[in-house]
């Protein structure tokens, strides 16, 4: 089955949804990421924000995809600027997310949780690509689910493999940040940036609470 990933940014399929796609990639089905940004202004350096990060950001995404075995014509970028999806909230946006929809036609979405109350990660651009890619689904009277990710109301887990076969994140290089302190300054040892650590204790709450050695949960909606 043909199943459909939206994101804000390069990375956050590879933080949030990264065992899910391992697991339905070995059963077969084929994987399409759409990602609303490139995530240009993703780095708290300031003179690194820009149109080259977002180049390299792409790269990475793509890279990411490679190691999954992912079609590169799978991996689409709807060219957002990074910051503005909430501005970029309009009728013609939506109409950009229902063409991608209806061209793909696929058997489940994913997307980031698009009510902030219930969000755990509460980014304005991730929010807004959630709303958009929900009212498509609601304009189209979809009949297949639709699963939010970094939602706090989850009511939908899949189990997957703690080990990776190989971790994703890890091709997100502008996602390492050296570690902060001055003793630590001279040890070219990266670490991922707290978002992805956060992630990683939050999902390993819910396995304990489900018994599961790993899960990844969502916020299952049926239209
Ligand atoms: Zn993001």
């Amino acid at each position: 089955m043909k199943v459909l990933f939206f994101a804000a940014h390069p990375d956050d399929l590879d933080v949030f949804c990264q065992g899910t796609i391992w697991g339905l990639l070995a059963r077969g089905h084929e994987i399409f990421q759409i990602y609303a940004t490139k995530g240009e202004i993703g780095t708290p350096f300031a003179d690194f924000r820009g149109e080259r990060l977002g180049r390299i950001r792409e790269r990475e995404a793509r890279e990411a995809a490679r190691v999954f075995g992912i079609d590169q014509q799978n991996v689409i970028f709807l060219g957002f600027h990074d910051g503005s999806v909430k501005e970029k909230y309009t009728l013609d946006s939506i109409n950009i997310f229902k063409h991608w929809i209806e061209m793909i036609n696929p058997r489940v979405i994913f997307a980031p949780e698009a009510d902030e109350a219930s969000s755990y990660y509460r980014h304005p651009d991730h929010q807004h690509v959630g709303k958009m890619v929900r009212e498509v689904c609601q304009l189209l009277s979809w009949k297949q689910p639709l699963l939010f990710y970094h939602s706090m109301k989850s009511n939908f887990y899949v189990r997957v493999k703690r080990k990776k076969t190989k971790d994703t994140r890890e091709v997100h290089l502008s996602q390492w940040y050296l570690i902060p302190f001055d003793f630590a300054r001279k040890i070219p040892v990266p670490i991922f940036r707290l978002s992805q650590n956060l992630v990683d204790g939050i999902y390993a709450i819910y396995a304990f609470r489900k018994g599961f050695k790993w899960v990844e949960p969502y916020r299952k909606i049926d239209f």
